[in-house]
C-alpha cells in the first residue's frame, strides 16, 4: 500500500494511491478523526485492515490534481541519518575536504548516526530554499529512508525487518560549508525545507527485496547518482541494531540509511546546487521525488 498525505484546502488529508488507476482515495472518513499517517503507523495493526478493506470504495483523487504534502509532514521527532554509508560516496566525501572533522577516505568502523530538525521537512514538489544568507553551498543527498513501525529498543538484526512499517525516499539536502565549519553536522543538515520527503509512505510488503533497490539522482535530468542498496556498508538490520541498542525506536521514526556517489561535491570543481535547479530522486517502487531550488 502507497499512502500519501495531501491538502485540501488548510486541511490535510490521508489518502492511499491506486497507481494503475492513477488516483488517490481519499481514506480521511474511515480513520478516526485527526489522524494523520503518523498515527496510521502507530495504530496499523488496526487500522492497516480498515484501510486495506476499505480504500476501494473510498473516493478517488486524480492523482496529478493533488497537492502532496511529506507523506509524514510533522515527524515526532528529528530524522535519524547515516553519513559515509556508500563506499564510493566515503571516498568521494573523504577526498573533498568537506569531511569534518575526521577529513579521511577510510570507511567507518560503525554506522555514523546524525539527525536533521522535523522543521526541514517538505513534501514533493516543494521548494528548497537556498537559504543565502547562511550558506553557499548547497548539495543533495537522494536516499532511502526507514519508516519504522513497530517501535522497541534492544532490537537484534534478526528482529530488525519485523519493526519496519515500510519506506519513502528523502533529499538529505546539505549547506557543504555550514556542514564543515561548524564540525558537527546537524546545522548543515537542518535548514528549513532541507529534507524533502515522498511521495509515498510504502508498506514494507510492496517491496519484496529492498536490497535490490536502486537509488537514482538526476539534477536538471542529468544523472548524479545511481546505486543499488545492497551497496550500503552497514544494512537496514545494523542500523536498526545500531540505534535501537540505547535508543527507544517509536512507530513512524525514519532513518535515512546514507548517500550513494555522485554528490555536488563528488565532483572537482564542485556542482553545487543553484537556484532554478530540479533535483529529482528516484527509487524502484518508491516513485520519484522531484523539487527545485528557489
Ligand atoms: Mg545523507
Amino acid at each position: 500500500m502507497k499512502l500519501v498525505t495531501f491538502s485540501a484546502g488548510r486541511e490535510e488529508r490521508v489518502g492511499v494511491v491506486d497507481g494503475e488507476r492513477g488516483v488517490v482515495r481519499d481514506v480521511t472518513a474511515l480513520l478516526p478523526p485527526a489522524t494523520g499517517v503518523l498515527a496510521v503507523i502507530e495504530g496499523w495493526d488496526e487500522l492497516g485492515p480498515a484501510l486495506r478493506d476499505g480504500a476501494d470504495g473510498a473516493t478517488a483523487i486524480p492523482l496529478d490534481s493533488v497537492d502532496l504534502l511529506a507523506p509524514i509532514p510533522a515527524p515526532r521527532r528529528n530524522i535519524f541519518c547515516v553519513g559515509k554509508n556508500y563506499r564510493d560516496h566515503a571516498a568521494e566525501f573523504g577526498r573533498s575536504g568537506y569531511d569534518s572533522p575526521s577529513r579521511s577516505e577510510d570507511l567507518p568502523d560503525r554506522p555514523i548516526v546524525f539527525s536533521k530538525a522535523t522543521t526541514s521537512v517538505v513534501g514533493p514538489g516543494a521548494r528548497i530554499d537556498p537559504h543565502p544568507d547562511v550558506t553557499r553551498e548547497l548539495d543533495y543527498e537522494g536516499e532511502l529512508c526507514v519508516i519504522i513501525g513497530r517501535g522497541g529498543r534492544g532490537v537484534s538484526r534478526d528482529q530488525a525487518y519485523d519493526h519496519v512499517w515500510g519506506y519513502t525516499i528523502v533529499n538529505d539536502v546539505t549547506a557543504r560549508d555550514m556542514q564543515r565549519d561548524h564540525k558537527q553536522w546537524l546545522l548543515g543538515k537542518s535548514l528549513d525545507t532541507h529534507c524533502p520527503m515522498g511521495p509515498y509512505a510504502v508498506t514494507a510488503d510492496e517491496i519484496v527485496d529492498v536490497a535490490g533497490l536502486r537509488v537514482r539522482t538526476t539534477v536538471n535530468g542529468e544523472p548524479r547518482q545511481d546505486a543499488p542498496v545492497k551497496d550500503l556498508i552497514f544494512d537496514i538490520p545494523e542500523l536498526i541494531a545500531t540505534i535501537s541498542a540505547g535508543i527507544s525506536l517509536l512507530p513512524g521514526d525514519l532513518i535515512a540509511t546514507g548517500t550513494p556517489a555522485g554528490v555536488g561535491i563528488g565532483f572537482d570543481p564542485p556542482k553545487f546546487l543553484a537556484a532554478g535547479d530540479v533535483i529529482e530522486v528516484t527509487i524502484t517502487g518508491l516513485g520519484t521525488l522531484s523539487n527545485h531550488v528557489g
